[in-house]
């Protein structure tokens, strides 16, 4: 096989997703999972060539005995020889990191330094760095950073109205993340319309388990949803997105919740949870909405409403806009909550054209808006791609 393939990794703190990308083709050669490590039970499923198999590991598996196991199946797969870097995809870079960088000890220690801003997510993608340099120790290790596509967000998008000292000293401030899908959305929508990437003005909703909307000016983001930490903005899956920052403290003060129940309740137990009381899962809530379910429905209607607000004031910085573009696995596969956010944004001209929104489900992607209208469109998002691309851009320098 030819030495085409980028071995891509991202690791969370109990799971670990993988994909083998042809940088030529593009094409997904192999993906798979790590899941539950540390736990009684972990495994790994994969699939390659159509197949899907499950490779179960010994208890209590840590990330390195996943990275060694996966190792070991490439090997077994004759697609060792074909792997020529590894891209990872680390959450936070703060504002050290502005764009995709080799891995040395200098930039690990400075992403053990920014673990203090992300301490969910970067801790296990250190670890993930660490095991699969140990796995492949010929190969080069790329960091792809998902605030990087964020840092040319204007001061005034980006500082929150706090005294200065926590920004200077802190750090503290709008970071934006999922940087690398707004990135490709923000490449695909400027192939689609023809135009030059730093010619195109987009609003870029990514919406998935996580969600957030970006503007891009002129092929750069210049305002982004979630904030110092993923939780901020839309509602999501689990997270609440934007609160009164009071709340936490008089949960604390007044109902006597602690720090940790507090952040629990934000991150892992509110956004379309939290609302419909029944699940994360936006199908199944769309399912029981549509029987009627009264918290379901509202649920739906506060993930919409949040959304096209967000959308709307998006229209201040970018004055022209030439899409709105739909993407993640809401984004891409549910016409309802495309249909309910862009039925809010009649005052734009935007009209949906029903048949078009139908057809861009489950990876189609396109045009769902009538002729008259301006465009909203469904582009599939690929951040392993994007991770593959920039590997090899860095290696071959
Ligand atoms: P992601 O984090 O991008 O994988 O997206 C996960 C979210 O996409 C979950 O809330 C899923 O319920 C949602 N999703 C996937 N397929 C559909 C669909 N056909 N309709 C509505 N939501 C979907």
């Amino acid at each position: 096989m030819e030495k085409t393939l980028v071995f891509v990794l991202n690791c969370g703190s109990s799971s670990l997703k993988f994909s083998l990308i042809d940088s030529q083709s593009h094409d997904e050669v192999l993906s798979g999972l790590g899941d539950a490590l540390g736990s009684d039970a972990p495994l790994i499923k994969y699939k390659y060539q159509g197949n899907k198999q499950t490779i179960d590991l010994p208890a209590s598996a840590t990330h390195q005995i996943a990275v060694d196991t996966i190792v070991t199946l490439l090997a077994d797969l004759s697609l060792t020889d074909a792997v020529i870097a590894v891209g990872h995809r680390v959450v936070h870079g703060g504002e050290l990191f502005t764009q995709s960088v080799v891995i040395t000890d200098h930039v690990l220690s400075q992403l053990e330094q920014l673990s203090k801003l992300a301490p969910l997510h970067n801790p296990a993608n250190i670890i993930g760095i660490k095991a699969a340099s140990q796995a492949f120790p010929s190969l080069k290790q790329i960091a792809v950073f998902d605030t990087a596509f964020h840092q040319t967000m204007p001061e005034k998008a980006y500082i929150y109205a706090l005294p200065r000292l926590l920004y200077k000293d802190h750090g503290i401030r709008r970071y934006g993340f999922h940087g690398t899908s707004h990135l490709y959305i923000t490449q695909q929508a400027a192939a689609i319309l023809d135009k030059p990437q730093d010619d195109i003005n987009i609003i870029s909703a990514h919406l998935g388990n996580g969600a957030s909307v970006t503007a891009i000016k002129s092929g750069k983001s210049v305002d982004t949803s979630m904030g110092l930490t993923p939780l901020e903005g839309l509602v999501m899956g689990t997270r609440c997105g934007d609160l009164d920052p009071a709340i936490s403290q008089y949960m604390i003060d007044q109902l006597d919740y602690t720090n940790e129940q507090v952040n629990d309740i934000f991150n892992k137990k509110s956004g379309l949870l939290g609302l419909s009381d029944i699940s994360n899962d936006c199908r199944i809530v769309e399912e029981r909405a549509e029987k009627g379910d009264a918290l379901c429905k509202l649920a739906i209607d506060v993930f919409c409403y949040r959304l096209a607000k967000y959308i709307a004031s998006y229209t201040v910085p970018l004055g022209r806009l030439d899409a709105l573009v739909f993407t993640g696995g809401i984004g891409e596969n549910s016409d309802m909550i495309r249909t309910k956010v862009i039925e809010q944004l009649t005052i734009f001209g935007f009209e949906v054209d029903a048949q078009a929104n139908l057809s861009a489900r489950f990876g189609k992607g396109g045009k769902i808006t009538t002729t008259n209208s301006p465009i909203a469109m469904v582009i599939p998002t690929n951040e392993e791609l994007v991770i593959a691309l920039d590997a090899i851009s860095l290696i071959e320098e």
